[in-house]
């Protein structure tokens, strides 16, 4: 997505050889237009599926995730990495381990708003590693649902994460593939306008 990589080649900062800190329309602050922009984008990979829910994970993947239901006109879900007081019903859930902060939690989904019948989109701001994305699918597998794909924002090819989930049978589609990375270059898959 040609608007994508511009926005990124002229707000990203490279904090290193593999973090790419977007906090100025994406991470932090949030660009609505860009943001509604993605959703639709979304919208034109997977229109054949007949999605009837988008699934993310709190927080970065919320307004991406909420574009693409807008698009679809369905609700979408996003999972918490805490089980707070108030979900008080079943639920599914799986580990996460998040290399950036060298922990593991748990997501989790209410049993409530996933069942046999649905079939999932799920949507993330970046594809790294993939543990977070792994972490949904699994979730999406417990409830018995059928996973149309995975759609990410900005995927690093230079990690594992597309490698992992392909070999889950996980469809994956990036609107924005970084091929490397240095300080002052960003370089994306040529010949792709997902
Ligand atoms: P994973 O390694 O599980 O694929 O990524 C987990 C989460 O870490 C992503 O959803 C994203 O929020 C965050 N993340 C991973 N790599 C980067 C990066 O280069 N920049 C930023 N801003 N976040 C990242």
């Amino acid at each position: 997505m040609k608007r994508l990589e511009e926005k990124i080649r002229q707000e990203g900062k490279i904090l290193s050889d593999t973090v790419l800190k977007v906090d100025s329309f994406l991470n932090h602050q949030v660009d609505t237009a860009l943001a509604l922009e993605i959703g639709k984008q979304f919208h034109r990979i997977f229109a054949e599926q007949r999605i009837t829910k988008v699934l993310t994970i709190e927080a970065s993947g919320i307004q991406f995730a909420m574009a693409t239901a807008m698009a679809f006109e369905v609700p979408f879900i996003y999972a918490k990495k805490k089980k707070a007081v108030t979900l008080q019903e079943k639920v599914y859930t799986a580990p996460v381990h998040s290399f950036t902060k060298q922990e593991t939690y748990q997501v989790c989904v209410s049993q409530a708003y996933i069942g046999a019948n649905d079939r999932i989109l799920i949507v993330d701001d970046f594809l790294a590693t993939g543990a977070a994305l792994i972490g949904l699918v699994d979730i999406v597998k417990e409830a018995g649902a059928e996973l149309v794909g995975v759609g990410c924002v900005i995927e690093k090819c230079f990690q594992e994460g597309r490698s992992l989930l392909e070999q889950k049978g996980v469809t994956v589609h990036s609107l924005a593939k970084i091929t490397a990375m240095s300080p002052g270059e960003v370089q994306f898959m040529p010949g792709d306008d997902e």
